[in-house]
């Protein structure tokens, strides 16, 4: 599974990072950007999952279709 962040929709509300600080990160701009090119790795799925479904502006998606 791999995740990417849309920083066309990121507002850099940082719920991600607060929710999985292993999987994404915060730039100097308040913009989030996945780790790891993305990779989820096992074991983070459902919390990538719910980084998903817990962004306001829908800017986090799977890359992968997994
Ligand atoms: S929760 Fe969504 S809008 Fe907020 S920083 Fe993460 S990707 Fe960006």
């Amino acid at each position: 599974m791999k995740v990417r962040v849309n920083s066309d929709l990121c507002q850099g509300h940082s719920r991600c990072c607060s929710l999985a600080p292993e999987l994404f990160e915060v730039d100097d701009y308040g913009l989030s950007s996945a780790l790891n090119d993305g990779e989820v790795p096992a074991g983070m799925e459902q919390k990538a999952q719910l980084c998903i479904d817990s962004c306001p502006e829908f800017a986090i998606e799977m890359v992968d279709g997994k």
